[in-house]
């Protein structure tokens, strides 16, 4: 559905912690939080500590802490995503069934500037899903069906950077465990808290966060690859794609290069590069920040420039930039976005698994549930479809892609 006051409805931030604390109080609901990338790399700073502080264990057992039942992993759901998104890109490249580029969608804000501002780049937008996107109705049917939970008891909220991320649950299109189960009205997602709502849900409760001991994620989805870490990192979901697509076009490792793709890594607003892949050459290009965005579609038209894949995400730095994240007046904006940035990309060369479609839990997910990526189930749950919006500018309807 699309807003027509807010773009992103990011304006008024809509605190949603008394219907989560009200879930994790009620013994008949299941209380199922999910947490995205940059929230582990933020967190901290609200209680004290430093920028680019990793808390991810700390995080974890807070939420134990408050009441959740299971607490999840968005970045598992960043993995499937990246399965999902590089596959229609080979496909796209090897089969031409739709535009090149592909720009990536899973950023809301970026998401719904298309719609509104560029709606002839619709069917360049990846359909893939975002995380949360696909982590909801995975946890409503998958999840509940290996755990022996009723889908209609879970309360699934999402913990993000991000406020735009509480306009992206309620659109329209985002109902694939209704669809799927055959219940109506049921939610992928329910409620969407961001990291500060979290932190000062724990200070109401006076939960003691230097007491907290580290705690681990529930698994089956709650294990994760390093590029879905690094999801959070303006260019990351670049990088992680990128990684897989190599693998399924050469049946080979991702090499070094690919692990550490210092070129569309930094700070700028727009960085570029070149990547092989086997016989492949691909034109990349990594945007974040809609006024660098409208720049570069602008200098992208003018040039006639051919690009394969376009990252585009709203916040500066990516979501570790987010609008929910922790602000801090006495501190440099960007400098604390850099460490940030530098916490993620530490977490994902310390890890054994980096590339998303290795990763066991993933693996399992399309051995038991999926089938295999862009089948058709994967198609009817973890893919969406988009509104040409730009209508409303004029006062017109809304009309499809
Ligand atoms: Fe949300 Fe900003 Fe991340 Fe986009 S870049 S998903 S608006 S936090």
């Amino acid at each position: 559905q699309c807003a027509n006051v807010c773009p992103v409805d990011s304006i008024v931030e809509r605190d949603e912690c008394p219907q989560v604390r009200q879930a994790a109080a009620d013994p008949d609901r299941v209380l199922v939080v999910s947490t995205s990338p940059s929230v582990r790399a933020a967190l901290g700073e609200e209680f004290g500590m430093e920028p680019g502080a990793f808390v991810e264990g700390k995080m974890v057992a807070l939420l134990r802490a408050l009441g959740a039942d299971y607490v999840l992993d968005t970045n598992f759901a960043a993995d499937l995503t990246i399965v999902e998104e590089a596959s229609e890109l080979i496909r796209r490249i090897t089969e031409k069934d739709r535009p090149l580029p592909q720009f990536t969608s899973c950023c809301p804000g970026w998401v719904h500037f298309a719609e509104m501002y560029a709606p002839e780049l619709l069917p360049h937008l990846s359909t893939a899903k975002s995380p949360i996107g696909m982590q909801g109705p995975t946890v409503k049917t998958y999840f509940a069906k290996k755990m022996g939970l009723d889908p209609e008891k879970i309360v699934h909220v999402a913990l993000t950077p991000c406020t735009a991320k509480k306009f992206e649950i309620r659109r329209q299109e985002l109902h694939g465990a209704a669809d799927h189960l055959g219940i109506p009205g049921l939610r992928d997602t329910d409620q969407v808290i961001t990291t500060r709502e979290l932190a000062r849900w724990a200070k109401a409760e006076g939960v003691n966060w230097n007491a907290l001991e580290d705690s681990a994620y529930d698994s089956l989805m709650g294990q994760a690859s390093g590029a879905g870490v690094i999801f959070g990192n303006t260019g990351g979901v670049m990088e992680a794609a990128l990684r897989t697509a190599y693998s399924y076009l050469t049946g080979e490792s991702a090499p070094q290069s690919l692990l550490n793709l210092t070129p569309v890594r930094g700070y700028e607003g727009v960085r570029e590069a070149q990547v092989e892949i086997g016989d492949q050459t691909l034109q990349v290009a990594v945007v974040y920040g809609t006024a660098n965005a409208r720049a570069f579609l602008q200098r992208m038209k003018e040039s006639g420039k051919q690009y394969h894949f376009v990252e585009v995400m709203a916040c500066p730095g990516g979501c570790i930039g987010g609008g929910g994240q922790p602000k801090n007046i006495m501190r440099d904006a960007d400098e604390t976005r850099k460490q940030r940035i530098a916490a993620l990309y530490r977490r994902d060369c310390s890890m054994e698994l980096r590339t998303s479609h290795v990763n066991p839990e993933i693996k399992q997910v399309y051995e038991e549930f999926y089938g295999q990526p862009l089948s058709e189930m994967a198609e009817q749950m973890l893919h969406t479809s988009y509104r040409d919006c730009s209508g409303l500018l004029k006062g017109q309807p809304v009309s499809g892609e």
